[in-house]
């Protein structure tokens, strides 16, 4: 039987993906929708989650598609309201809150998950696989899109919590340390904030990794004409590049596999058989890496941005 779930905030990934996603999937019946300004037609609609969970006992569990600086408040009220919850990425605006939410769902008895889409895209798992069999020599992320193509006048994403440029840098993240055989850690970041605001727009990273393989990223928000969401790969073994944010694999130069965009298809099976399971999924290491490199990195500044 379909099990009853209700998203929150009825804003862009909402109506992108969120709503498609549930629509397609047999395990969820959307029964309402908590938005301070949207309906969804059809669906029941609250003002503020209070109202849903005081009106909707029968729906177990919620999907939060609201930025990071409120998503704790809304997270910890679901989560002592006994129902299982869905985090968009990143799943809180420290890591501090994370571990008090996983602990909070630990004490419920629900199920959270911190999904990262990224990871669930096409070629991700054969990427992984083709990686375990080799040695790893360079890595390089670049992650270069245009903020006011895809962020458009979204103001959160400048504030404090709202992390900049990371935003969709954590994407490449997730997907680095899902694919590699082995953790590693920053060594060393630079972060370039505009004048005028209070998350960066750009950032370079490097990474301190066991097989002293040369591992680098660079995000930049200023990127005009063709956008990259790529990763080049060496190994004692040839090569590969995971492009389109993974929906696309290539292996020395040659394409092996063109997927197609199955991602939160994925986030919503996973989480179906997280509640199904009465399990937990909360990874937090791309969160880890953004978070050492606030703490690591040096800030310099750069013109100021206004969209
Ligand atoms: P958005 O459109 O700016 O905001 C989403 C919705 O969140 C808003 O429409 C609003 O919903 C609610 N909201 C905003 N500020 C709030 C506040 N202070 N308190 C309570 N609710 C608030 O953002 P988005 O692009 O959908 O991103 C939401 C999350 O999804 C972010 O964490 C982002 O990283 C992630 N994400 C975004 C994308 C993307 O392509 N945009 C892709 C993947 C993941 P109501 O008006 O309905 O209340």
């Amino acid at each position: 039987m379909a099990q009853k779930i209700a998203l929150v905030g009825i804003g862009k990934i909402a109506r992108d993906q969120h709503l498609p996603a549930i629509f397609a999937n047999p395990d969820w019946s959307l029964e309402a929708v908590v938005s301070r300004n949207a309906g969804v037609e059809g669906f029941d609609h609250y003002n503020t989650l209070d109202d849903l969970l005081k009106d909707r006992a029968d729906i177990d569990t919620i999907s939060l598609a609201i930025p990071p600086q409120p998503r704790f408040a809304y997270t910890a009220t679901a989560l002592k309201a006994g129902k299982n919850v869905m985090l968009e990425k990143p799943p809180g605006q420290s890591l501090a809150e994370c571990f008090a939410l996983e602990d909070m769902a630990k004490q419920n008895g629900v199920s959270i998950f911190a999904t990262w889409h990224s990871r669930y895209a096409d070629c991700v798992p054969d990427l992984k696989a083709w990686l375990s069999e080799r040695t790893l020599r360079q890595l390089r992320i670049t992650w270069k899109e245009d903020v006011r193509r895809w962020h458009p006048g979204q103001e959160w994403i400048w504030e404090p919590g709202g992390m900049g440029v990371f935003d969709p840098g954590i994407n490449a993240l997730s997907i680095l340390t899902e694919i590699l055989p082995f953790p590693v850690h920053l060594s060393q970041a630079s972060l370039l904030f505009p004048e005028n605001r209070a998350t960066p727009i750009a950032a370079n990273l490097s990474f301190d990794n066991p097989v002293s393989a040369d591992m680098t990223a660079e995000f930049d928000w200023r990127q005009e004409g063709p956008q990259s969401w790529d990763i080049d790969i060496e190994t004692d073994q040839g090569s590969a590049r995971l492009s389109l944010g993974g929906e696309k694999l290539e292996i020395d130069g040659k394409v092996v596999k063109q997927g197609t965009n199955n991602e939160y298809a994925n986030l919503y099976a996973r989480m179906a058989e997280l509640v199904r399971g009465g399990q937990s999924d909360m990874d937090l290491s791309p969160m880890i890496h953004v978070c050492d490199a606030f703490s690591l990195g040096r800030r310099l500044e750069t013109a100021p941005f206004e969209f």
